[in-house]
């Protein structure tokens, strides 16, 4: 149809409307003007604010909140708050932008470890913990995650669910499966060539891809059920049987035509490595964060440095995976594959927050219980970073990595009002964060334990 014909169309059935609807007949008299109701105000005073614009601490704030956003940020003394106004009192609390993990399964459980579930779960059995986990999360203080892993495509509705106020959640940047070659991480393996486990034989999951053409349908075909960012499998798993953590698992090749489709797509692409080829061929390749980066080596961490990569470091599971998990049926297999990698990318860690790399709060949540994803500042600090180097980590820096920066991740005018409160202080003692009494996402609270 030509703009012409549209818009005498248009025009028509304006006038129509108009006419049909007689003078006099509204039993309210003349048609009511509708004033919209102006956004709600709430004015937040923060004892001692770490904003994470930087580095340091501003006592005696107000933060203007005005419907979903932050209006203003400024010292008490240059407020002033009018009488009967809406006032949320944490002047004696430490206040910091809603956290930000950027490596969560919202659907996957902790506290079972047998395989029986792959083939007893259905999909909305993966759903239901989901929903349970995202709240979990939220009122652990986490606005924010991106999830990197589920069902096709479990976090794309529960992203739209979270954001149509049906259930409380953080914020979520969804990802597909993680993509993976025949037998690789993502595949399920070691059963008998009889067993299958897929909703789409077709589509092989939206999930199994082999060579550089299926790579291209896959991540297109993800893009198409509306993921936010790619995840791709580059090297093999700790919790998956029959592969090796440090053994690459797709070529440089296959990675490379993976970031450029997710790349033309507008996506950024996360890649799991352990292993230390694969994580050099991920950095190569253009992969914009490497996930658990366990065994990186020196030159690893100078090419992670020179392409700009994030880290995405999940140091705190390794306590879960070795002490809880095979209480709940994780295998042997393992077990000993964690115990091949966990300890040394702990050091890894240390010498790349040393070098200077990029790094970004993210924990595997679901390897481990939801809720307790604060637990990793705990170690982020112990193997070299500052309190507020691990707290930017999870806010600042998450949020670049996300491509979030103009909505989350500081405390700034324009910003999403995603706010929280610990009573301690975070930058003395970093566990305070385990305890957040206080959220509030998209200016509406969440959760509000205040105490003396
Ligand atoms: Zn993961």
């Amino acid at each position: 149809m030509k703009p012409s014909v549209g818009l005498w169309l248009l025009a028509l059935l304006l006038h129509t409307a108009a006419s049909a609807q007689t003078p006099g007949t509204n039993p309210f008299g003349a048609a009511p003007q509708v004033a919209p109701l102006p956004p709600k105000t709430t004015y937040v005073l923060a004892g001692h604010l770490l904003d994470a614009t930087n580095d340091s601490v501003q006592q005696t704030m107000v933060i203007t909140v005005e419907g979903e956003r932050i209006k203003a940020v400024a010292s008490a003394a240059n407020v002033k708050i009018p009488a009967g106004a809406n006032v949320i009192d944490l002047s004696h609390y430490s206040v910091l932008p809603g956290l930000i993990d950027c490596h969560t399964h919202l659907s996957a459980r902790a506290d079972r470890y047998n395989e029986i579930y792959k083939f007893k779960d259905t999909p909305f059995d993966h759903a239901f913990g989901a929903v349970v986990n995202a709240r979990k999360t939220l009122e652990a203080g986490f606005t924010s995650v991106r999830d990197v892993g589920s069902p096709p495509f479990l976090a794309v509705d529960l992203r739209k669910n979270i954001n149509e106020g049906l259930i409380p959640g953080p914020r979520i940047v969804a990802s597909g499966p993680g993509i993976s070659i025949t037998g690789g991480h993502g595949d399920l393996n070691n059963f008998s060539p009889q067993t299958r486990v897929s909703m789409f034989p077709d589509e092989r999951n939206f999930q199994i891809a082999d060579g550089v053409d299926q790579i291209r349908h896959v991540v297109r075909a993800q893009v198409k059920y509306g993921v936010d960012v790619i995840k791709i499998h580059s090297t093999g798993g700790v919790l998956s049987r029959g592969d090796s953590p440090g053994a690459p698992q797709f070529t440089l090749e296959e990675l490379k035509a993976a970031a450029e489709t997710a790349h033309m797509a507008g996506r950024k692409i996360a890649a799991h490595a352990h292993g230390t080829e694969g994580i050099k061929n991920a950095i190569l390749a253009g992969i914009d964060s490497v996930e658990h980066a366990s065994l990186i080596d020196d030159e690893g961490i100078r090419l992670a440095k020179e392409h700009g990569t994030y880290l995405v470091m999940d140091i705190y599971n390794d306590d879960y995976i070795l002490n809880e998990a095979p209480k709940v049926g994780l295998p042997q297999e393992n077990i000993d594959k964690e115990k091949m990698v966990g300890q040394l990318q702990r050091q890894n860690f240390e010498k790349a927050v040393k070098a200077g790399v990029k790094m970004a709060f993210g924990t595997d949540a679901g390897v481990y219980p939801h809720g307790d994803n604060a637990r990793q500042f705990y170690y982020m600090v112990k193997f070299g970073m500052t309190p507020v180097q691990a707290i930017r980590a999870a806010t600042s820096n998450a949020a670049d990595l996300i491509g979030r920066s103009a909505d989350v991740g500081t405390i700034e005018s324009g910003k999403y009002a995603d706010i929280i409160a610990v009573h301690a202080d975070p930058l003395t003692d970093v566990r305070s964060l385990e305890h957040v009494d206080f959220v509030m996402k998209g200016g509406t609270v969440y959760k509000d334990s205040r105490h003396e």
